[in-house]
This record gives C-alpha cells, sequence and structure tokens, in this order.
C-alpha cells in the first residue's frame, strides 16, 4: 500500500515520511485510532515506504521488489500479529494467526485495510459469543522470527493489529522484546482502544492519534466507490463522521448499527423530557446489555444527533443531513437542546464513552449517565 492509497490524512503522511527521511524512525510505534479513519492503511503504507528501495515524490515507488512484496502483504520482513479463534476449537488447541494468513491478506485488499473487529469477526465466522485473541504463542513466536536476520538488508517489521486483544501472558512477553529494542526491528502497534494497553507498553511506544477522515476527504471517496452525487456524498460523509466503514455501510443501504444507536437516544431523550426516572434505570439496563463496541458506538451517534439537534434549534441546521426518522425525531426534540445545556451533555457523553472505553462497569456509567442527561433536558 502506497501513502496515495490512504485517504486523507496528509499532515500525519507528511510526519511519517519525514521522520524516515531524517532517519528518525522511533523503533515502537502506536497508531492509535477508529479502524474507520484509516490506521492500519497507515502503518502498512508507511511499513512500505520505510523498505522501498526507490521512494520518490513522498511515496513509496510500488514496483521495486520490495514494494511488490509488501503489496502483496507478502513481504518475509513483514510480520502479521492479529486476534484470531474459530468455531470448534479443540481444547488445548493451539490458535496461531500464521493459520490465518490467507484470511488476512484477504480481509485487507477487500478493503482497503479499512475493517473493524465486528468484520473481522464476521470474516472468521466466530458469531454472537466467541471473540479472538492474541495468544502468548504469537507473541513468542514474533521473537523467533525477529531472531533471523532480515532478507534484503530492510527493516524487520511487526505490525499488530489490535494489541489490546492481547492476554496479559502475551502482553508480558511482547513488553519484554520492546523493552530491549532490537536492531533495524520495528513494532507498528494498530490499536483502537490503546486506553485497554499495559502503561508500560504504551509509555515504550511513540504515539501517533489518527483522527478522523476530514468530511471533504471521505466524500471524494465515497464518490470514487459508489459513484454517487456531490449532494448525497456529501450528506453520507457527514453521517458517517469521518469514518470510512460507517460511510460504505450508510451508502450500501445498510446502518442497522446506527439506527439501533439512534432508537437508544430517542428512547433516553423522551423519558427524559417527560420526567420517568424509573424507565430511565430500564434503559441503563438495556445499554448494558449491548457489547462494549455497540456501547462506544451509541455514544459517537449520540453525539452527532445532540450537535445536529442544537443546529436546528439555533436555526442553523440543514435537515436534509439527517435520515428522515432522525430529522423527523431531532426536529420535535431540538427545542429542548440549545445554549444552556449543549455543553454540559457533550461533557456527559464524553465523560461516559471514556469511562466504557476504560471498561468501567457499564450497568454503573449508564445509570448515571440516563440520570445526569435526564436531569439537563429542559425546554427554555
Ligand atoms: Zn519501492
Amino acid at each position: 500500500m502506497r501513502f496515495s492509497d490512504v485517504i486523507g490524512h496528509s499532515e500525519i503522511k507528511d510526519r511519517l515520511r519525514r521522520a524516515v527521511d531524517q532517519g528518525r524512525v522511533s523503533h515502537a510505534q502506536l497508531f492509535a485510532g477508529e479502524c474507520g479513519g484509516g490506521a492500519l492503511p497507515l502503518a502498512l503504507a508507511y511499513a512500505q515506504y520505510i523498505n522501498c528501495s526507490n521512494r520518490h515524490d513522498g511515496d513509496s515507488c510500488g514496483e521495486c521488489p520490495s514494494c511488490r512484496k509488501m503489496e502483496e502483504l507478502m513481504h518475509p520482513d513483514l510480520h502479521f500479529i492479529f486476534p484470531v479463534n474459530k468455531q470448534g476449537k479443540k481444547s488445548g488447541e493451539k490458535m496461531m494467526c500464521g493459520d490465518f494468513l490467507k484470511v488476512w491478506r484477504e480481509q485487507i485488499s477487500s478493503t482497503g485495510g479499512y475493517f473493524d473487529e465486528s468484520m473481522w469477526n464476521d470474516r472468521l465466522d466466530l458469531g454472537k459469543t466467541l471473540k479472538p485473541l492474541i495468544s502468548v504463542h504469537d507473541a513468542g513466536e514474533i521473537i523467533r522470527k525477529l531472531s533471523f536476520k532480515s532478507f534484503e538488508g530492510d527493516y524487520k517489521i511487526v505490525l499488530m493489529w489490535m494489541p489490546e486483544r492481547m492476554n496479559i501472558e502475551a502482553a508480558n512477553t511482547l513488553l519484554k522484546i520492546l523493552e530491549e529494542p532490537w536492531d533495524k526491528t520495528l513494532f507498528l502497534l494498530v490499536s483502537r482502544q490503546p486506553a485497554r494497553l499495559l502503561t508500560t507498553i504504551i509509555s515504550r511506544t511513540q504515539e501517533i492519534t489518527i483522527p478522523r477522515i476530514a468530511t471533504e476527504d471521505l466524500m471524494a471517496q465515497l464518490i470514487a466507490e459508489y459513484n454517487l452525487d456531490e449532494q448525497r456524498a456529501g450528506q453520507l460523509a457527514r453521517l458517517a463522521g469521518g469514518n470510512l466503514i460507517e460511510g460504505r455501510r450508510l451508502a450500501a443501504g445498510s446502518d442497522d448499527l446506527s439506527e439501533s444507536s439512534f432508537d437508544m437516544f430517542c428512547s433516553l431523550m423522551r423519558l427524559s423530557y417527560s420526567n420517568k426516572h424509573l424507565e430511565l434505570l430500564d434503559w441503563a439496563e438495556s445499554f448494558s446489555a449491548l457489547t462494549r463496541d455497540r456501547q462506544i458506538d451509541f455514544f459517537g451517534d449520540a453525539l452527532r444527533l445532540l450537535r445536529e439537534s442544537y443546529m436546528l434549534n439555533a436555526g442553523m441546521g440543514e435537515i436534509s443531513y439527517l435520515w428522515d426518522k432522525e430529522a423527523a425525531f431531532c426536529s420535535k426534540f431540538a427545542p429542548f437542546v440549545g445554549n444552556h445545556n449543549i455543553e454540559a451533555l457533550v461533557a456527559e457523553i464524553e465523560t461516559a464513552r471514556a469511562q466504557i472505553v476504560q471498561n468501567g462497569n457499564s450497568l454503573i456509567v449508564a445509570t448515571h449517565f440516563a440520570l445526569a442527561v435526564s436531569k439537563m433536558i429542559v425546554k427554555v
């Protein structure tokens, strides 16, 4: 993958390029951000740039032997670690990601590297309950692989996707490796929730925060992929909040995730403005039954809906940026959101989101959140 294959993020690309060009490549780097923002494609493009023998115009050449192997994700000095699991695993059976490399390559090439954990779980056909993990066997395997000489004098690169899925043993093994940097060896960790990593691991990495994709960049991408007109692409790009995965879901017409967040948001706000405190507790309970990823998505969607309602109330909103159902709800709800409460509401959502990301007890977080929000939802 070349930098030019990665959507937007020109500043981060500049930073990464400069580090390589000036020979200041730090031995462990943490690419942190939403999967739909492009943290994995950026790490891949960076790896390719580092080992390219004919870099020019700020990008890897895409044609030298190293680039060709990188493009096929088959470079002998590029090692992947990612969470895996399978249905019908026998007890004591070792799960190694080396056994899933073919699926992994397909997943990257079919999505351009823009996929999240639920897409990966589906690809592994894990169903609803089985979770993939990075085991200590895979962490130990890195040591074995790194002890070989690099093939062409290139950097040996270990790219670990979702390090937060390491169990504690695996994390401790990785920590030991990071503590003693190896010559010409580079660790790229691509994480969605770095707060769930050991702080000792984080402190040994250089963190690069990958923000959302800028709306205009996402819009151009959706136009290119789905042949949409500008207005529609702009609408979807805004709804997707800088997340290509969400943008693709919306463009393909399946927005089930947002829909369930939308229902949760409506019911919370209805209960709040009608002061139904007991029912708010039920709401918190059903919230806590969602998976943690869905809970985190909820807060993202809630922020967006709140912002749109606020804009509508302030007379600055454009109803066309909302889905039909959302527009109907937000225009009724708008009078309850204004200068008197918007900041406090946003702060409450951000706090609750952070607590969930940090693995807080979701029932306690949701109960506090629902009651706090309900006090703020008043018409003025
Ligand atoms: Zn090249």
